[in-house]
């Protein structure tokens, strides 16, 4: 194709022919109908990777489940998605129905979208692009259209809540309340490191502007449970409450059990003595008291 030969925005007669006004619209209103009999949706937000967001995600999950709710979880962490391996639902095969696809479910009932099922270990979530090297350009774009399908093509049914395990990022959070738009509220996790505590603050900065309910944050790895005399002792050198102009909604420790569940898929087995647990299912409780 010669140069001459590009036409820009301005050469096209309306939309081109491509309808993209009408496809967008089209499935807006799918996904608006598939999350019609969802009560409440809450993403699960951090500036940061590794301080605990889908581990939390999941045990917020399994309290609410405990107390009878419908819940499942959307891991919108295409590139690092590890609600697949914590659920033990890795290997689950999803199923067409009649009314889109159904829901992997753990042992206990939380229905799992995770792509950790579909992908492979081994391979990243690729949103290729026509512009050789320069994927990034097209990067978020196709992701929210991934969503977007994902949404629009599973079949979420009546749910209490649906839990969604957001990617790291402050701009991230941002970018995922202007796609869900008002259904959506936020918890944010921090640990008790200052470094942790600016990212998160960057992040709820981000979701006030964009005029987000942000319901509060968890403080995670809030101490650490002895494995010897299972007290809970600091793990954080500087042992103070982070300071956040937001609602603490409590405060989680680092449980080894815990860990050790999340690898091995069978992070619904939580024994309710752990402090970890017990402040999880304070949390969930609190959660539910204002629905
Ligand atoms: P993120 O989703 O923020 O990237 P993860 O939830 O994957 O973080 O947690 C990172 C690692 O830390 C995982 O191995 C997880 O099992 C572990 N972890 C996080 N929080 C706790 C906790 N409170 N107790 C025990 N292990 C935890």
């Amino acid at each position: 194709m010669e140069v001459k030969d590009i036409k820009s925005y301005g050469d096209l007669d309306g939309d081109g022919g491509s309808q993209i006004i009408e496809q967008v619209l089209s499935l807006k209103e799918k996904v608006q109908a598939k999350l019609s009999g969802v009560k409440r949706m809450i993403a699960i937000g951090s500036g940061k990777g590794g301080v605990g967001k889908s581990t939390l995600t999941f045990q917020l999950a399994n309290q609410l489940r405990k107390c009878g709710k419908a819940v499942a979880i959307l891991d919108a962490d295409f590139n690092g998605p590890t609600i697949a391996q914590i659920s033990g639902t890795k290997d689950a095969k999803f199923i067409p129905g009649e009314n889109g696809l159904t829901l992997p479910v753990s042992k206990n009932g939380i229905g799992i979208m995770s792509i950790g099922s579909l992908v492979p270990e081994s391979e990243a979530v690729d949103f290729s692009s026509v512009a050789q090297g320069d994927s990034y350009i097209w990067r978020a774009t196709k992701e929210f259209s991934v969503l977007t399908d994902i949404l629009a093509n599973t079949n979420w049914g009546e749910l209490d809540f649906l839990l969604v395990d957001l990617p790291p990022g402050a701009e991230r959070c941002r970018q995922f309340a202007e796609f869900f738009g008002k259904r959506v509220s936020f918890i944010l996790i921090t640990i008790p490191s200052d470094v942790s505590r600016g990212v998160v603050s960057r992040s709820y900065e981000a979701l006030k502007e964009s005029g987000s309910d942000v319901i509060g944050f968890i403080e995670n790895m809030d101490g650490y449970i002895c494995n010897d005399c299972k007290s809970v002792k600091p793990l954080f050198p500087n042992n103070k409450k982070i300071q956040l102009d937001l609602q603490r909604l409590g405060g989680i420790p680092f449980d080894p059990k815990l860990a050790l569940m999340c690898d091995r898929g069978i992070a619904d087995e939580t024994s309710e003595k752990s402090p970890a647990v017990q402040s999880l299912a304070k949390i969930a409780a609190d959660l539910l008291a204002v629905s």
